[in-house]
């Protein structure tokens, strides 16, 4: 099967991929599911604390569960699926994931879904924005501008994605002959519905994933199994 894939792979015109949190799992960032398995942050749902409504009930408790997740990233190294996607400079790399594993790996062309953790934002809209180091994340702070809090500038549920970015993924997703769909649920709107969007253009589906996904019944080949193996295998 792998091999089928790596010859669709190598045949590929327009090649495109589509990450989530399984790319970075075995870089140590764990996914939403993973995320509160663990210690202090057990008793948390990530899906309500990475929500407007988690934010205006208690920014403290969000701001705090967001520095604790980007000391993990700091900790991250990218994984051999992160090396080899950022090796080809013919792939663009479309991410769900905010971690910066990607861009550390060398990718060069990035579409970032999800926003990054790598910055703050003010959360009324000001404009205001300014990098964050992973390694010593900021406390709750105010706006410098405006007043009010200042965010993670991710895309949280229930919020729209930004025009620009959503409108350049679709179109690589129409545009694509091959997409690589990798360790991800496909389960999170609007983001999952750029894999149906690729079939519908004709495009053909690898989807590699250590279970069935969403994404599962549109794959054309499915590779079961880790993506620091298989990613690197199929890009060969
Ligand atoms: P998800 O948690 O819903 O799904 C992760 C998928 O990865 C699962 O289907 C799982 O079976 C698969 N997986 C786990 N380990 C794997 C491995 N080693 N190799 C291959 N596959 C593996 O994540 P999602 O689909 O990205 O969507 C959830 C949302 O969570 C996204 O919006 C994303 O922004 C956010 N998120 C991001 C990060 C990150 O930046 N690293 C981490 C957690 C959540
Ligand atoms: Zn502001």
């Amino acid at each position: 099967m792998s091999k089928t894939a790596s010859r669709i792979v190598s045949e590929a015109r327009n090649l495109v991929a589509f990450s989530g949190a399984g790319l970075s799992a075995e870089s140590g960032v764990p996914t939403f599911r993973d995320a509160t398995t663990g210690g202090l942050w057990k008793r948390h749902d990530p899906t309500k604390l990475a929500s407007p409504q988690g934010f205006a009930r208690d920014p403290q408790l969000v701001v705090e569960w967001y520095a604790h997740r980007r000391r993990a990233i700091a900790q991250a190294v990218p994984n051999p699926a992160h090396r080899a996607l950022a090796a080809r400079d013919d792939i663009l790399n479309i991410t769900q994931n905010v971690d910066d594993l990607l861009e550390r790996a060398g990718a060069q062309a990035l579409v970032r879904l999800h926003g990054t953790l790598a910055a703050d934002r003010c959360d009324s809209g000001c404009g205001y924005r300014e990098s964050i180091d992973l390694a010593d994340p900021p406390s709750l702070r105010s706006c410098p501008r405006c007043g009010d809090h200042l965010r993670p500038d991710v895309v949280w549920f229930g919020e729209t994605l930004p025009a620009n970015v959503w409108e350049a993924a679709e179109s690589a997703c129409r545009r694509c002959d091959v997409l690589l769909i990798i360790g991800t649920s496909a389960a999170v709107h609007p983001a999952a519905g750029l894999i149906g969007l690729a079939k519908a253009s004709g495009a053909q589906l690898i989807v590699i994933n250590t279970q069935p996904s969403e994404a599962s019944e549109l794959a054309d080949i499915e590779l079961l199994g880790n993506a620091s193996a298989l990613v690197p295998e199929v890009l060969d």
